[in-house]
C-alpha cells in the first residue's frame, strides 16, 4: 500500500507513519509544521519508503503515482493551538479536507478522516454513542475546531454518497503519548512539564471534570482496523475509562516523584464537563478496544518528556 498521511509530522500522524512503515507500506507524509516540528519524523527520513512533502494541504496536493489510501490527520488539535490559529483550523478542516478527499477521489484511494470527540461538543449524553448528534456552541471559542470537524464529517459523507469514495470517519477521543509537545496546553503534557520542573501542577476548575485517555498505539491500531474494515463510520476510538483531572494530576505527581503542589485555576469557557466514548461499535465492527493500561502509557510519556527536557528516569508503572 502507498499511503498519503496529511499531518504526518504531528503527534498522532508520526506514530501512524511509523506503524505503516513497520508494516512495509510506502508513506507520503504531507505537513507544513503548523503545530509540529521536523524532529517528529527525523528518524523516518532515512527510510527509502518514506517521502516527505512540505506542503499546506489547504492549497491542494498533486501527488504523482499510485495512492491507495489517504489518512487526513492534518489539523491543530490542542485547544491552545486552535484558539491561537482559528482561521487555519477552519481552513484545514474545510479546504484541507476538500483537497484530501479530491486526491482520494482522483486516485481511487480509500480515505480516512481523523475526526474528534469534539464533534459532540459539551455533550448532554454520557457516554457518547456515534448516534448522538452533539451539543455544540457554533459561536463559542472552541467552535473553530468543533465546527470544522463537523463540516469535515459532512464533506466526507457527501464524497462517499455522491462520488463513491470509500471514505471513513473515526471520532478520536483524548489521546496521549510520546511526541506531544510539552507546551501544547493539553492536560497531560502540561502536568508532566510542571511536575518535572517543580512548578505547581495547575488543574482547572475543581478538578472533578473527567476525560477518557487513550494511549497513542491503541488509537493507531484502531485507525488501521477501521481502514481495513468495510464500514464508513463514524466510529468512536477512545478509552471508556474516565479519569478526573485531579486524579490525573496526582498520578503524574507520583510517577514523576514530583514535589509540585496541585493548584486550582479557573476553567476555560466551553470546557466540557465529561467526555467518555461508547466504544460498542468499535468493539463490534473492528474487534477493537484499548489494551494499554493508562499508567503504562503515562510512564512512557514521562520517559519521553524527561528525555526532551533532559531530566532523569520514570518512577515506574508498577
Ligand atoms: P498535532 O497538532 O500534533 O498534528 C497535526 C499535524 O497537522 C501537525 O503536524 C501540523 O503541522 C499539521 N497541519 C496542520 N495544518 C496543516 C495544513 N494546512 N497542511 C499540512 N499540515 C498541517 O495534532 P494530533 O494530536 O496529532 O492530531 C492529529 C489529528 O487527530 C487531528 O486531525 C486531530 O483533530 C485529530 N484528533 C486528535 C486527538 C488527540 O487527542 N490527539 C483527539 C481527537 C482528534
Amino acid at each position: 500500500m502507498r499511503a498519503v498521511v496529511t499531518g504526518g509530522a504531528g503527534f498522532l500522524g508520526s506514530h501512524l507513519c511509523e506503524r505503516l512503515l513497520q508494516a512495509e507500506h510506502e508513506v507520503v507524509c504531507v505537513d507544513n509544521f503548523l503545530t509540529s516540528s521536523p524532529e517528529n519524523i527525523e528518524h523516518l527520513m532515512g527510510d527509502r519508503r518514506f517521502q516527505f512533502r512540505h506542503r499546506d494541504i489547504t492549497e491542494g496536493l498533486d501527488e504523482p503515482g499510485q495512492v491507495d489510501t489517504v489518512f487526513h490527520m492534518a489539523s491543530p488539535a490542542s485547544p491552545a493551538d486552535y484558539l491561537r490559529l482559528p482561521l487555519e483550523t477552519l481552513r484545514v478542516g474545510s479546504a484541507g479536507t476538500w483537497h484530501a478527499l479530491d486526491l482520494a477521489a482522483a486516485k481511487g484511494a480509500r480515505f480516512l478522516l481523523a475526526s474528534t470527540s469534539e464533534s459532540y461538543g459539551d455533550p448532554l449524553v454520557h457516554p457518547q454513542p456515534e448516534s448522538y448528534w452533539g451539543h455544540v456552541n457554533p459561536v463559542g471559542p472552541r467552535s473553530v475546531y468543533d465546527e470544522a470537524k463537523r463540516f469535515g464529517e459532512a464533506l466526507t459523507t457527501a464524497y462517499r454518497r455522491s462520488r463513491g469514495v470509500d471514505a471513513k470517519i473515526v471520532r478520536i477521543f483524548n489521546t496521549f503519548g510520546p511526541r506531544m509537545r510539552p507546551d501544547d496546553g493539553r492536560a497531560i503534557p502540561t502536568f508532566i512539564r510542571q511536575a518535572l520542573s517543580g512548578e505547581p501542577i495547575t488543574v482547572t476548575g475543581d478538578g472533578n471534570q473527567t476525560r477518557s485517555l487513550c494511549y497513542v498505539d491503541d488509537v493507531v491500531e484502531g485507525l488501521l482496523r477501521m481502514l481495513a474494515s468495510d464500514h464508513g463510520g463514524p466510529v468512536n476510538l477512545g478509552n471508556p475509562h474516565e479519569v478526573s483531572m485531579l486524579e490525573l494530576a496526582q498520578w503524574i505527581g507520583k510517577l514523576t516523584r514530583s514535589r509540585s503542589e496541585i493548584t486550582l485555576i479557573p476553567r476555560p469557557q466551553d470546557d466540557p464537563e465529561r467526555r467518555r466514548p461508547d466504544i460498542s461499535l468499535a468493539r463490534e465492527l473492528l474487534n477493537w478496544e484499548p489494551t494499554t493500561p493508562v499508567e503504562r502509557g503515562l510512564c512512557d510519556t514521562v520517559t519521553y518528556f524527561r528525555r526532551r527536557l533532559s531530566v532523569g528516569e520514570c518512577a515506574g508503572s508498577g
